[in-house]
């Protein structure tokens, strides 16, 4: 699809710049990475600055849906760079889902194949004057992480861990993994962590009692924000409206981010 490949360098050349990658990790799927790069990205772009999402998961994306954009994927008209698609305040984004003809076709590739999309999608993308860009992982240490932490300048890493999950170990593997790709931890996102009562507002723990700050003091990492369940959530990313959901519990995080 790109005829021409250049370095990212040459591009910043061209005024092709980010000045800040923040990778977005968890241990497995489904505790909320994408939401959490999501509404990272929102607190951001509402504070002012420029954002970009770039949707690693290429086997599993989602990002595009969840901000309601279905446009293709684009390129420069020399043909050279893809275009990020635009959110409607103004997220660029780029995403595998974008190369689908269809929506709901499945992305059947091998490794090497998937690692290319994401490194293409770094390099080879027309990413213009961008303050934050979140890199909304797949789950896990495997192919594409590594792939992200070797060729993307990565400045630090949020850890999403739910009250299921063994959190302990799977912060514990993402550090080690932090550590061993020389990559800060910006601090720990726990979601899914309560209900709140819709009489009066206490927060009932849903999974048993939540071992975050434990184990956030355990290897030193500060916890961020601890996000409830909230049935408007999971509906605004089936509606493409991520982007209308408050989110008050992210101040915190996004200062994090703000001083990376
Ligand atoms: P991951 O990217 O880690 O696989 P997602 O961000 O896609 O996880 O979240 C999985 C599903 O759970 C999504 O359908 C999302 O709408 C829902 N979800 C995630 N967090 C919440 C929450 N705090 N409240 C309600 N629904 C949530
Ligand atoms: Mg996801």
């Amino acid at each position: 699809r790109v005829p021409d490949k250049k370095s990212f360098e040459e591009k910043l050349a061209e005024g092709c710049s980010v000045k800040k990658v923040i990778g977005v990790v968890s241990g497995k799927g489904g505790v909320g990475k994408s939401l959490v790069t999501s509404l990272m990205a929102c607190q951001m772009r509402a504070r002012g600055y420029k954002v970009g999402i770039l949707d690693a998961d290429i086997t599993g994306p989602s990002i595009p849906k969840s901000f309601g954009i279905h446009d293709p994927l684009c390129v420069t008209p020399d043909g050279k760079l893809l275009v990020p698609a635009v959110s409607s305040t103004g997220i660029e984004v780029i995403s595998s889902n974008m190369l689908l003809e269809h929506e709901s076709d499945p992305v059947i590739w091998r490794g090497p194949v998937i690692a290319g999309a994401v490194k293409q999608f770094w390099n080879e993308t027309y990413w213009k004057d961008i303050d934050y860009m979140f890199v909304d992982m797949p789950p896990g240490t495997g192919d594409v992480p590594l792939t992200v932490f070797q060729s993307l300048p990565v400045d630090g890493i949020l850890i999403v861990t739910s009250p299921q999950e063994l959190v302990s170990m799977i912060v514990g593997k993402a550090v080690n993994m932090a550590k061993k790709m020389d990559v800060p931890i910006i601090g720990l996102i726990e979601n899914m962590s309560y209900l709140e009562c819709p009489d009066c507002g206490k927060k009932i723990s849903v999974f048993g009692e939540s071992k975050v700050e434990e184990v956030g003091k355990e290897y030193g990492i500060p916890v961020l924000a601890q996000i409830p369940i909230r049935p408007e959530i999971a509906g605004s990313v089936d509606e493409g409206t991520v982007e209308y959901v408050k989110a008050e519990f992210l101040e915190k995080a996004a200062e994090a981010v703000e001083k990376l």
